[in-house]
């Protein structure tokens, strides 16, 4: 066995934007902190592992399932947005301009990396969308993105969903995740038909 204080580096640096410096000045860190806090960390990494699965009506992140956004009763549910992350999902959620409820792809469509439908969270969709009034589609501005709206759009306006798209003003080909709260609020305001 490894060194611990190696070993934690070696795992720390794996993180992304972690290089192996960082990596040892935390493991040094945790190394000096309160005995209590290694311990919760270790326990906060396991839990992660064990508790968190997909919610199974919008494929967010969630200990409870059904998670916290779709039981929530104040929220509509007849307006769905489509996203392809769950931290583009936390991203729309603190611009706190959206009170529908949320469908996570987990991905974009991208044939070239083997990424189809099948791939995406896609038929998960399907049962949703009796009675909906409207899909907002708020995937990335990339390729992929505009790909996976476009294919969306043309499987679910045959059963007469209304799907819009939301507007330009994310930078194109950038991660909605970065966008700030502003440029996103006014992205979903500015949300078009598709
Ligand atoms: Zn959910």
């Amino acid at each position: 066995m490894a060194d611990p204080i190696a070993r934690l580096t070696v795992l720390l640096a794996k993180l992304p934007g972690v290089g192996e410096k960082t990596a040892q000045r935390l493991a040094f860190h945790i190394l000096k902190s309160p005995s209590d806090y290694a311990r919760e960390l270790a326990e906060a990494l396991l839990a992660l592992q064990k508790e968190v699965r997909l919610c199974s009506i919008c494929c967010n992140l969630t200990a409870q399932d059904p998670c916290g956004l779709c039981s929530d009763a104040q929220r509509d549910e007849r307006l769905i947005c489509v996203v392809e992350s769950v931290p583009d999902l936390l991203a729309l959620e603190r611009t706190r301009e959206f009170r529908g409820r949320y469908h996570v792809l987990h991905g974009a469509l991208s044939p070239l990396d083997g990424v189809g439908p099948d791939q995406l969270k896609i038929k998960e969709l399907l049962p949703r969308l009796r009675g909906l009034n409207e899909l907002i589609i708020a995937t990335d501005p990339t390729v992929e993105g505009e790909a996976t709206a476009l294919y969306i759009s043309r499987l679910v306006k045959p059963l007469g969903v209304r799907v819009t798209r939301i507007a330009q003003g994310v930078p194109t080909g950038s991660d909605l995740e970065y966008a700030d709260q502003v440029t996103l609020a006014r992205a979903l305001q500015g949300r078009r038909e598709l």
